[in-house]
């Protein structure tokens, strides 16, 4: 006898469903056929279709073999029966007496009392379970595995149904299908601000629409073909230079070298293939599978595991499908919220600012770089929203809350509506922000505060004039050095900073030379891997090892501000004899371009960044050395609180406006009042208009901030009586017997005396 061959059975079944799916149907005739021919080909009794809806009720919708009128009537609750425990493990079940399993629960209006054997397979998609397909035979049986793979195979085809919207015309009125379920998500709010809009998934999810092969050897040869590729790429970059021998990328890309090359793997993906998927069908099928089972792991470390998996699975999904990654062209959303598990600050920099309303992180913390561009870019961001990523889909309707910290997917039209009013509100106060922007900002007891905004781009600059700022406080050059694929040249970088000078028109600016290493990562300046990036080789430590790179900064902006001012610090001192090594180079810079008549800047100021807290003890020397001290709040709460600013477990534990953070910066204020040298904020902090209070209540006469805060603490400021805040701050601050939150003293004065805060 010839051997059977396993395939044709799947195989034939593919055909005849996709030729259903071509056909001109309503939907429930559609499905009422998709099983029938289901059953027959797979020689079973009962076919059914459950789908999940977004009451977490698995609702029959076709059957082939139980009493039809039971179709739309029949429900089983996520988890309960079989059924229900199939979609809730997203697992299959395979029984040869079903009523003697201990979850069975008999449903009297089916009729499924004389069937024994079941096999249950969840209905996935990108790890999702949108419902059950189910089997029944009478006889007592056991579906063999291939069965068991053709029946999922089958399931994909459903899934693609469900995805389309089809069966939203047979669902009962009032209800609606899981996958369209409205969603609302309890996150951080990193950046103020809300936006209306469409997700664009960071990470795009390929959709493969091409499911079925026409030949599977020939399917087989290009599944092989891409691993090969993809296990080449892996080798290739573990050999790089730059990938040292330990640390998190290693042990990443390890992790991806062990999935390409797991013989299981590749095994299900062709048996896939045999069953009739082309080879990024298979793919997808598999990725969702396992995905979908460890969506149900808690342990963190497994967890992360599944998303190497899953970024495996879609670099092979790219490769068969020739995906040349994100375009930005016209089908880009005009109303951009982008959702990503997390960003490298650069990366968000490539996409189109004209077209974002929202950036939505997993990960992510307040004070992290990606957060930082985001809020130099104006848009708002929440952070922490668990899971959130695997709920969206491209193209869904969402809302980005970054006053209240919420994600609503999908919103229901009265939240919509909710929010457009909110949106509105907003804008009028935007208004009123704008009316103030030509208003000096002076205390009620005039005293006259200087307003600086943070920039890094140039795209930020025009801010400067709408937000009426004084000046730019803070310049990050490194943003340039991020968003460059080559490190840019020294006319690259005169350009840049003749530009920006040009653009303020006058009004100071402040240059930080480069601030890169740690978290803010330059893809084309090889460093090592570190175990303590923060406490690492960065910033003013890098520049000094590297000072070539340093002087190339210098004479960029020696040369761009000649015959006007240049005013420029450095970050991340920990000692003052880095600034003099610092002065040093400049000397020679300055000596260098006289020699050759270059002119040379009318007036320099030199400052440096007060964040490293080893300063404190160094406080009348530092301001012997330079013109200027700027505090990097970011930097020096982390370091003196031991509070890592990028990991929100712990980066919100302790409070900056609690009594040792403001003794800190006010010991900074009084040594400047000392040494008369100039002392101003430019981190996060100066932003938040009660932070900023508290600021001018220890001495603070100049802060520097995201230009969308300038409004917001203006508008604080005109309402404030200084001294007679002073006088109770630090009375709290000198008070070492009281244990009252000097934050609540804040709240109680802000709101006592009709402060905006
Ligand atoms: C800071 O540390 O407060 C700061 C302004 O610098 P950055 O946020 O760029 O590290
Ligand atoms: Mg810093």
């Amino acid at each position: 006898m010839p051997m059977r061959d396993l395939s044709a059975g799947p195989r034939v079944l593919l055909k005849r469903l996709r030729e259903l799916m071509a056909e001109p149907l309503e939907p429930q005739e559609r499905l009422d056929r998709i099983v029938r021919q289901i059953a027959s080909n797979m020689v079973a009794e009962v076919c059914s279709v459950y789908v999940l809806r977004s009451d977490g009720i698995l609702e029959l919708y076709a059957t082939e073999g139980l009493n039809k009128d039971s179709v739309h009537l029949a429900q089983l609750k996520m988890g309960q029966g079989l059924v229900g425990t199939i979609a809730a493990s997203a697992q299959p079940l395979n029984l040869s007496d079903a009523q003697s399993h201990p979850a069975f629960r008999y449903l009297p209006e089916t009729g499924e009392e004389i069937y024994h054997s079941f096999l249950g397979v969840p209905i996935l998609r990108a790890g999702r379970t949108l419902g059950v397909l189910v089997l029944q035979n009478k006889a007592q049986r056991n579906y063999r595995e291939d069965e068991v793979e053709a029946l999922e195979t089958t399931a994909m085809v459903i899934a693609e149904m469900i995805a389309t919207g089809e069966l939203k015309k047979i669902t009962q009125p009032g209800l609606e299908l899981d996958l369209t379920r409205a969603i609302s998500i309890e996150a951080d709010g990193y950046n103020e601000g809300i936006g209306l809009g469409h997700v664009v998934l960071h990470e795009p999810r390929i959709v493969v629409t091409n499911l079925l092969n026409e030949d599977s050897d020939q399917e087989i040869a290009r599944l092989v073909e891409s691993i090969g590729s993809l296990r080449l790429s892996i080798d290739d970059m573990l050999s790089r230079r730059e990938v040292s021998q330990e640390g998190e990328h290693r042990e990443v890309l390890e992790t991806y070298r062990m999935f390409a090359h797991d013989q299981g793997w590749v095994r299900r993906m062709e048996e896939a293939i045999r069953n009739g998927l082309t080879a990024e069908a298979a793919v997808e099928k598999v990725q969702s599978d396992t995905k979908a089972r460890m969506m149900r792991l808690t342990d963190p470390y497994l967890r992360e595991r599944m998303h190497d998996f899953d970024d495996l699975a879609n670099r092979l999904l790219r490769q068969l499908t020739g995906f040349s990654g994100r375009a930005f062209g016209e089908d880009f959303p005009t109303d951009a919220i982008v959702f990503a598990r997390a960003m490298g600050a650069a990366e968000l920099l490539d996409y189109p600012r004209a077209n974002l309303r929202g950036l939505v992180l997993e990960d992510g913390a307040v004070t992290s770089h990606v957060v930082i561009v985001a809020r130099a870019m104006g848009i708002p961001v929440v952070g922490q929203a668990a899971g959130v990523v695997a709920l969206a889909e491209n193209g869904d309707s969402a809302i980005i809350d970054g006053d209240d910290g919420q994600v609503h997917l999908r919103p229901v039209a009265d939240l919509l509506k909710a929010y457009e009013e909110k949106v509105r509100l907003r804008a009028k106060r935007q208004e009123q922000f704008r009316a103030l922007r030509d208003v000096d900002p002076v205390t009620r007891d005039g005293q006259r505060i200087s307003l600086m905004m943070n920039a890094g781009l140039l795209v930020d600059l025009p801010q400067l004039a709408e937000s009426g700022a004084d000046g730019i406080g803070l310049f990050r050059t490194e943003l340039q050095f991020m968003i460059a694929s080559t490190m840019p040249k020294l006319e690259e970088q005169e350009a840049f900073y003749r530009n920006v000078l040009r653009q303020a028109a006058g009004q100071p600016v402040t240059f930080r030379t480069l601030d890169i290493g740690g978290d803010k990562v330059v893809s084309y300046f090889r460093s090592q891997e570190e175990e303590n990036p923060a406490l690492g080789w960065r910033a003013i430590r890098l520049s000094l090892d590297r000072p070539g790179l340093l002087r190339t900064q210098l004479r960029a902006l020696l040369r761009a501000s000649a015959g006007s001012q240049l005013k420029m610090m450095l970050p991340m001192v920990t000692e003052v004899s880095e600034i003099r090594a610092v002065r040093e180079l400049m000397q020679k810079e300055v000596q260098h371009l006289s020699k050759f008549g270059h002119q040379l800047p009318r007036k320099l100021q030199f400052g440096a960044m007060l964040e490293v807290p080893a300063l404190m003890w160094q406080l009348d020397e530092l301001m012997a050395e330079v013109d200027f001290v700027s505090i990097g709040s970011n930097d020096l709460f982390q370091f003196a609180m031991a509070v890592d600013r990028g990991n929100a477990r712990v980066a919100d534990r302790f409070d900056n406006l609690g009594k040792p953070f403001l003794r800190i910066l006010r010991d900074i204020v009084r040594a400047g009042e000392r040494n008369k040298t100039a002392v101003t904020l430019c981190g996060e902090m100066a932003g938040k208009p009660l932070a900023a209070m508290a600021l001018i209540g220890i001495g603070f006469r100049s802060v520097s901030m995201a230009p969308t805060a300038i409004g917001p603490v203006k508008a604080m400021l005109l309402g404030l009586d200084a001294q007679a805040l002073a006088v109770e701050l630090n009375q709290a601050l000198d008070d070492h017997t009281s244990t009252v939150s000097t934050r609540e003293l804040l709240v109680a004065f802000a709101n006592t005396h009709n402060i905006p805060v």
